[in-house]
């Protein structure tokens, strides 16, 4: 990413940015202190590489197709899901599902692996929906994937939580 900055004496303290045409512009004082401005110019780096990768994943795939040939395929078509959607703020977490509401989230970085793999996310997340818990029967619906527990370690090889309970949303 280019980036420019623009320094005004105009500006006493506050900073801006704005993106056109792939340059990032910075608009900051001119007395701001150097590492002021790089972690000022970090953040907001990192601010728009996220609204530029939220709308890449949007476009790349349509996750509830995926979803639908995976209910068919593993849960005979009956699972209800409401929506499932990449998060962008799941770096550790490569799932999450809130079995009430029938909602599934699976983290952007599942974007760029393996379709196998993400597919042993969406299954697991998905078999929440029956059991909002890690017990032998959510593992023996999981099991219907034959390719889930290579999928572990996969995501476990990539610095991904090892399940807990962190992955079940409880909701009211
Ligand atoms: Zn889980």
């Amino acid at each position: 990413m280019e980036i420019e900055v623009i320094r005004s004496h105009r500006r006493r303290r506050t900073i801006s940015a704005r993106f056109a045409d792939g340059i990032m512009y910075i608009y900051a004082p001119v007395g701001i202190s150097d590492e002021k401005l790089a972690e000022v110019t970090r953040n907001f780096k990192r601010r728009f590489e996220r609204q530029k990768l939220k709308k890449e994943l949007k476009i790349k795939e349509n996750l509830n197709e995926v979803v639908r040939r995976l209910n068919e395929k593993y849960f005979g078509g009956k699972l209800k899901i409401e929506s499932t959607k990449y998060a962008v703020n799941q770096h550790k977490r490569f799932g999450s599902c809130n079995h009430r509401k029938g909602t599934i989230r699976i983290s952007y970085r599942l974007a760029k692996m393996p379709q196998w793999v993400r597919d042993y996310v969406i299954v697991h997340e998905m078999a929440h929906i029956i059991q909002p818990n890690h017990s032998k029967s959510f593992w023996d619906i999981v099991s219907r994937y034959k390719l889930a527990e290579r999928a572990r370690g996969y995501l476990m090889a990539k610095g991904f939580e090892p399940e807990a309970e962190s992955d079940i949303e409880e909701v009211q």
